[in-house]
């Protein structure tokens, strides 16, 4: 695991902090499951208990690991597979809307799916140009910063807002849990809106990503 520690009590905040990759098997670490909304286990709490550290995990140099974390950060929370994803939700939905009929009619030939459908389009359209620009950066060699807080932050909303769109045109079937056997699309709309509302925090949550747009990609000062 990363391990981010303090290393020099006496230096200003974001330095005197050093960056450590660690065996998990380390004495004295232990976790705890984290048990999410969707009833997955995919986080831990971590313990540390007077585990002590070897020297040789010190990844990079000594007391430089707050800028190391922050860019592993910038890599980490472009989050441009959201694009690829909601694009697969998307035609996922339109072939749904084709294929169901309600009333006599397909879902498709209603104008509030097809309205929905059509922001959900556009949107997801936009979130793919965004995630070009953060791989067009890392494919020059450039580290992605406030842009990948761009696409974090709008591939997040996005796929949440397309999510929320195929419940509300699936109606209360798109709400069943995704093991009921009456529920659409393998129930993957609902389960993506769960999730999506936990990738608002992880990585960095909304605020922390508009304080860096503000700061970092239209200059504003500290708030
Ligand atoms: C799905 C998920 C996956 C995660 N995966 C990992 C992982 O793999 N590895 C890992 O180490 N952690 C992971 N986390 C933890 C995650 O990184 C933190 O929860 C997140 O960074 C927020 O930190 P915090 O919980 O300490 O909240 P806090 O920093 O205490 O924030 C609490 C609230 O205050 C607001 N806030 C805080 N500071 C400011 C500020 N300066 N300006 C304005 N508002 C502010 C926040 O926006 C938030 O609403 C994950 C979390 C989730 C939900």
């Amino acid at each position: 695991m990363i391990l981010i520690a303090r290393t020099d009590p006496d230096a200003p905040k974001h330095k005197g902090i050093s960056y450590f990759l660690v065996d998990m098997k380390t004495p004295g670490i232990s976790t705890r499951p984290l048990i999410d909304m969707m009833n997955n286990h995919g986080f831990n709490e971590v313990f540390f208990e007077n585990a002590r550290v070897p020297r040789d995990c010190l990844l990079g140099e000594e007391n430089r690991g707050w800028y190391m974390a922050t860019t592993t950060l910038d890599f980490e929370r472009s989050s441009i597979g959201g694009a690829v994803g909601a694009r697969k939700m998307l035609e996922e939905l339109v072939a749904y809307t084709r294929n169901t009929r309600l009333n006599g009619h397909r879902l498709a030939d209603e104008v509030r799916v097809r309205t929905r459908l059509a922001d959900a389009g556009v949107e997801a359209e936009l979130g793919r140009l965004l995630s070009y620009r953060v791989a067009t950066l890392q494919a020059r060699g450039q580290v992605p910063n406030y842009e990948a807080s761009i696409a974090k932050l709008f591939n997040t909303d996005m796929q949440l807002r397309m999510a929320k769109s195929g419940m509300e045109i699936m109606g209360l079937y798109g709400q069943l849990d995704h093991r009921s056997r009456w529920v659409p699309l393998r129930g993957r709309f609902e389960r993506q809106y769960l999730w999506q509302t936990g990738l608002a925090v992880g990585g960095g949550t909304t605020e922390i990503q508009k304080n860096i747009i503000a700061m970092r990609g239209l200059g504003l000062p500290r708030g």
